[in-house]
């Protein structure tokens, strides 16, 4: 049996009564012998904080709501962009434009209306991460960057609060439940974060649609075990998914004594996180430092007749789906090999899809002897935007 402050308080917490229409609306529950009226009670009872409302928080938050969950808070700034409905069930076509904790309260309301949603319309920060997470159960951690990660599981380390973990890139997951009294934390499995810009966001390298919804769910799974005290839940396990070849195995994770969250505990308040996941990896830090060009700032230039070579770092089926006209592909990983093909007596732009690897790129050219060297801002995407609009955005 998982233990757990948070969840000792959870089980001693009376338990509300469930109406007429609640025994009705879980009845495929109450049939369990291990959910029953008690456990049902239970999820009333429980408050439970996502944090994100997009890929994991969606299916997520529908099935945690579905299950009776008492209380949801939801943490979310962004507003929902039409890039965002192949895998953000929580919003919908009419919904772009609009603050996604104002269409998932809608679709939440719809799913369950017993459910009371806490939204919290923030970026959560050091500042305010204690105070949030602080009134809640534990967290369904629906984050898509390494910051807010670290953020998330120092904070619940530091409140005693259970983290239920999923990541997503491409075709493959991850999931896991961090930082219960027994088990390992986020950062005795990846101490350090990636150098910036070695791993690319979803939004730079894609992911399947359903890939979420895979991992989302078994986040919810866990945060109903975890609730109701059923099960073996995902403590000192990391459950990888991988889409393609339709395998799901799990490692074991132990916790790790020098760990500074839950380890040493030498970690005793939160940091900057921004900076954190900026300056490890040493030689991949300053990427923001290096020479940047404005998508309009480069068309005036070329169409005065200015020769800037113009790169493209992608990968081939990126470049299939759309390039600038006159630019070649050198695919990021062969730039070092192709490297004496590129004039270095003239002008030369780099660009991807939103600026990362081109950044990268420039850097590696600077280092090399190039002086007249720039990183598209915002790469392609803003290009499209802001430049020419039959470059397809994807
Ligand atoms: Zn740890």
């Amino acid at each position: 049996m998982i233990s757990g402050l948070a969840l000792d308080a959870l089980k001693l917490r009376p338990t509300p009564a469930l109406g007429r229409e609640e025994l009705l609306r879980y009845g495929r529950h109450l049939l369990l012998p291990e959910v029953g009226i008690e456990g049902q009670r239970r999820l009333k009872a429980a408050r439970v904080l996502i944090v994100g409302a997009g890929g994991l928080g969606s299916p997520a938050a529908l099935y945690l709501a579905s299950a009776g969950v008492g209380t949801i808070g939801l943490v979310d700034f962004d507003i929902v962009e039409v890039t965002n409905l192949q895998r953000q069930l929580l919003h919908g076509t009419r919904d772009v434009g609009r603050p996604k904790l104002d269409s998932a309260r809608d679709r939440l309301f719809d799913t369950n209306p017993n459910v009371k949603l806490e939204l919290h319309p923030t970026r959560l920060t050091s500042a305010n991460a204690l105070t949030i997470i602080g009134q809640y159960d534990f967290v369904l951690d629906g984050t898509d960057n390494f910051a807010t990660r670290y953020l998330v599981n120092d904070a619940c380390v530091l409140l005693g609060r259970p983290n239920v973990y999923g990541s997503i890139f491409r075709f493959d997951g991850q999931a896991s439940v961090f930082a219960t009294d027994d088990g390992p934390c986020y950062r005795c499995l990846y101490p350090e974060p990636p150098p910036p810009g070695l791993v690319p966001s979803c939004a730079e390298g894609g992911v399947l649609g359903v890939l979420p919804g895979l991992v989302g769910t078994v986040q919810a799974t866990e945060a109903i075990k975890l609730i109701l005290g059923i099960g073996t839940p995902l403590v000192g396990r990391l459950l990888l998914v991988n889409a393609l070849d339709a395998e799901f195995r799990s490692v074991n994770v132990r916790r790790d004594p020098t760990c500074p969250a839950c380890g040493t505990r030498e970690l005793t308040e939160l940091v900057d996180y921004e900076q954190f996941c900026a300056t490890i990896g040493g030689d991949a830090a300053g990427l923001d430092a290096v020479p940047q060009i404005e998508p309009r700032d480069l068309a005036i230039r070329r169409a005065s007749g200015e020769t800037i070579q113009l790169i493209d770092v992608r990968e081939p089926h990126e470049w299939e789906i759309s390039r600038i006209d006159g630019a070649r592909l050198i695919p990021l990983h062969r730039l070092e090999s192709a490297i004496t093909t590129i004039d270095r007596n003239a002008s030369v732009a780099v660009y991807c899809k939103v600026g990362t690897r081109s950044a990268l790129a420039v850097r590696d050219l600077l280092a090399a002897g190039y002086r007249q060297v720039w990183s598209v801002t915002g790469g392609i995407v803003r290009w499209s935007r802001e430049v020419d609009d039959t470059v397809a955005e994807y």
